[in-house]
């Protein structure tokens, strides 16, 4: 027999673990030295009370015959997707409930999106980039080009129309760059899908951190249920990393190749998952109640008062950077020349601060870090006074 070859096209990704690696070092080479961690990607803030009581009732619905449940629908029960239809519609955007599908996270439906689309598209991912986009269609051995996110652009890499792409990648806010995409911006990759015939597959897993005018949805965009799927998660939006769940629109009328794209990924759904959990679905309803949507923005708002913190004291540095507004995520220029990993070094011995290095995450990451506002406020606090001191000329 033998294995998917593709595999062995893989880049071994060590970031996190190279990372974790020296910073161990040095804690145990300094063991009387306070480190602080702005490098963590999950949210650290409890489940909002009205989604703890939602899990618990349906966990108790399940042990009682009149209420228990069995296998739920594969594209989650009505009840989850009205309720995401409702949360659309008060931003404006129109989304039946019946193009929703209820999933364990952003993560496995990036990814497993693939399975509907050949071998042979190419894909477009811009750089730098959540590394699921790339290593997945890697192992589906797709080509894959790139489009530069760059200080030219502010991180918001466009279209280059002399670059064919049938697959199209697009993550806003970013992760890792924290950069929101306009809706002009956004209009011309929906211009260009739509001369490509390609698709959009549009990761909005960030929207609830946006707080200006830029779009929450790809689907705020004329054209864009035409060429795009959405995916979004409560990861970030409600603290659901460790209780998994999210959700991937798909307009109805989107076709490609004489075949309705909802169809082929229900098919899809319907031969490799079995739903998502009666009480992690009825949390997620919980989520999206008036009651749940006023607890959900107090944790949201912690997170975007750290962020205002650190993007605040990089002003005051006159350093350059992306996000930290509209984002949990600020991306920094290294300063005085530093490489990713230079400056990770430096941090880490001065200041006792780790961070990611954005090399990490792609070649336009050279020379750029991430910080993340995920932490602790005390710390968060301590970890910018430290920064300032050590960054001040
Ligand atoms: N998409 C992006 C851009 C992310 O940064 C993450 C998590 O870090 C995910 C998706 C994964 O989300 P989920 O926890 O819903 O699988």
């Amino acid at each position: 027999m033998k294995i998917n070859g593709n595999f062995d096209n893989l880049v071994p990704n060590y970031l996190f673990a190279d990372i974790a690696k020296r910073t161990n070092a040095y804690i145990a080479a300094n063991p009387d030295k306070k480190v602080i961690k702005l490098g963590i990607g999950d949210v650290t803030l409890p489940l909002a009370p009205i989604v703890v009581d939602a899990l618990k009732k349906g966990a108790d619905e399940l042990g009682v015959k009149e209420t228990f449940k069995g296998y739920p629908d594969y594209e989650g029960y009505a009840f989850v997707r009205e309720a995401v239809s409702s949360y659309y519609a008060s931003f404006g955007v129109t989304v039946d409930r019946d193009e929703i599908l209820i999933n364990d996270g952003a993560k496995s439906d990036t990814a497993n999106i693939g399975d509907i689309f050949g071998a042979d598209n190419t894909v477009l991912v811009t750089d730098p980039v959540y590394p699921v986009y790339v290593d997945s269609n890697i192992m589906a051995g797709r080509k894959i080009v790139i489009a530069p996110s760059t200080e030219e652009n502010g991180f918001c890499a466009m279209p280059d129309d002399s670059v064919k792409a049938d697959i199209i990648y697009l993550c806003s806010p970013n992760n890792p760059t924290g950069a929101a995409y306009s809706a002009d911006q956004l209009k011309t990759w929906v211009d260009y899908a739509l001369k490509n015939d390609a698709i959009i597959l549009y990761d909005a897993a960030y929207e609830a951190f946006i707080t200006d005018d830029s779009p929450r949805s790809i689907f705020c965009i004329e054209g864009a249920r035409q060429c795009a799927i959405e995916f979004c998660s409560l990861s970030k939006t409600a603290g659901f990393t460790g209780t998994r769940c999210g959700y991937t629109v798909i307009p109805k009328e989107l076709q490609r190749d004489g075949h309705n794209i909802y169809q082929l990924w229900y098919r899809r759904e319907a031969t490799k998952f079995n739903g998502v959990s009666y009480p992690v679905q009825c949390a997620a309803a919980a989520v999206f109640s008036d009651e749940g949507q006023r607890q959900i923005k107090e944790n949201l708002s912690y997170y975007q008062e750290n962020a205002r913190i650190i993007a605040s004291a990089l002003d005051e540095l006159g350093i350059y950077y992306t996000g930290g507004k509209n984002s949990p995520y600020i991306w920094l220029k290294c300063p005085n020349g530093m490489g990713s990993w230079e400056f990770f070094d430096y941090l880490l011995e001065n200041a006792q601060v780790v961070g990611t290095p954005g090399e990490g995450f792609g070649d336009c990451g050279k020379g750029y870090f991430r910080l993340t506002s995920f932490g602790d406020r005390d710390n968060t606090i301590e970890a910018v006074a430290r920064i300032k001191k050590l960054l001040a000329r």
